[in-house]
């Protein structure tokens, strides 16, 4: 990822909100509760509510509502991500909210009876693939659970000892000892995925918790000769000398469902709950400070104090392109988790 921006806000975080549709719960208690949010999706704003007070409103890079379907999420959220990453940069989206609110469907639905449900993991690397030739170029991936901060490889599970390394030179992060696929088709991927989804219950079945306290987290490599001969726009005439060095476009995607941001209630939690409550709080507000630090511009993110943090760190900032989904339920009944989340999105902003 060495060559020059190509475009004015790369850096930036882009921050989209998504409603989600009413369950069967919100439903339940609707007589008693005013919706907390009020969308404007062509403003790209909304407001929060709460009884007969407003709150002023906040804007957003995309505002969408229950009715967005998973292509349009995609397309606003990821694709100007994955664009980048097939351009040889680094890349980041995340969903952030509390948990029931949407995440896991954003980021990781399969689609399997209804493709149209495809969530973004399926949808970048269709995207990825289609821009790729399986002879030139390798698509590969590792699919990860970080819980606790110790990481579970969701594709070879029981392989011990995953650590992240960082290349001294090139900053380049590495997941040491995760196993890595090189991805043949579609079909291969979401077979993958289902493994890893699979693997993500039985896991936390064994730890006795829930998949919503951890994080899974995908990491694609696309590997690709340097088109330098196809007239892209650094190609210029003073490169043409450079144009017969075998240079090889190294990227990568990461795609995070974080865990549930809402605060666990630490009174009357001990020991293992204790631990928990702390570790979750510690990634997600380790992942708060990189991201006001991206926002602010600093040239110092905060990136080495905690593992989904570090793990980041060549995917956020100078020419990454980062993508946060915040995801919100419309139930007053969840009006401080849901006003919470949308100032985690602003502060982003
Ligand atoms: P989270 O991962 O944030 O805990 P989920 O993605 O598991 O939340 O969503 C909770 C439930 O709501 C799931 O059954 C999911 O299919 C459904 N759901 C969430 N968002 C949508 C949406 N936009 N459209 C349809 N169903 C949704
Ligand atoms: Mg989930």
């Amino acid at each position: 990822a060495s060559i020059d921006d190509d475009g004015a806000d790369s850096g930036r975080v882009r921050v989209a909100v998504r409603l989600c549709p009413k369950n069967a719960e919100d439903l339940s208690h609707e007589s008693n509760f005013v919706d907390c949010v009020e969308l404007y999706p062509e403003l790209k704003r909304l407001k929060l509510r709460k009884n007969n007070w407003i709150s002023e409103s906040y804007k957003f890079d995309e505002v969408l509502s229950e009715n967005a379907s998973q292509r349009r999420v995609y397309e606003v959220v990821a694709k100007p991500v994955v664009e980048s990453v097939l351009n040889g940069y680094n890349g980041t989206v995340m969903a952030y909210g509390q948990t029931g609110t949407g995440k896991t469907y954003t980021i990781g639905h399969l689609g399997k009876d209804d493709s149209s449900e495809r969530g973004i993991m399926v949808r970048a690397m269709e995207e990825i693939l289609s821009n790729t030739s399986p002879l030139m170029d390798t698509v590969s991936i590792s699919y990860l659970q970080l819980y606790l901060e110790s990481i579970q490889d969701l594709l070879a599970p029981g392989k011990p000892n995953i650590s992240i390394s960082e290349d001294s030179k090139s900053g380049e992060v590495s997941m040491t000892g995760a196993a890595i696929f090189q991805i043949r088709d579609i079909q291969h991927f979401l077979e993958l995925l289902q493994i890893g989804e699979a693997n993500r219950h039985a896991a936390n079945t064994k730890l006795n918790t829930e998949s919503s306290r951890s994080h899974a987290i995908l990491m694609v490599q696309v590997k690709r000769p340097s088109r330098v001969h196809e007239g892209n726009d650094f190609s210029s005439l003073e490169n043409t000398a450079t144009a017969d060095l075998p240079t090889i476009l190294k990227s990568k995607l990461v795609v995070v469902d974080l865990a549930g941001s809402e605060r666990i209630d630490k009174s009357g939690s001990e020991g293992h709950m204790l631990e928990e409550a702390k570790f979750i709080n510690l990634s997600l507000t380790c992942l708060g400070k990189c991201i006001n630090a991206l926002a602010e511009n600093s040239p110092h993110i905060p990136t080495r104090d905690s593992k989904l943090t570090r793990l980041l760190r060549d995917s956020f900032g100078g020419h990454a392109r980062t993508s946060l989904v915040i995801t919100v339920g419309p139930s007053g009944i969840n009006y401080s988790e849901t006003a919470s989340t949308i100032m985690f999105g602003q502060r982003a902003m």
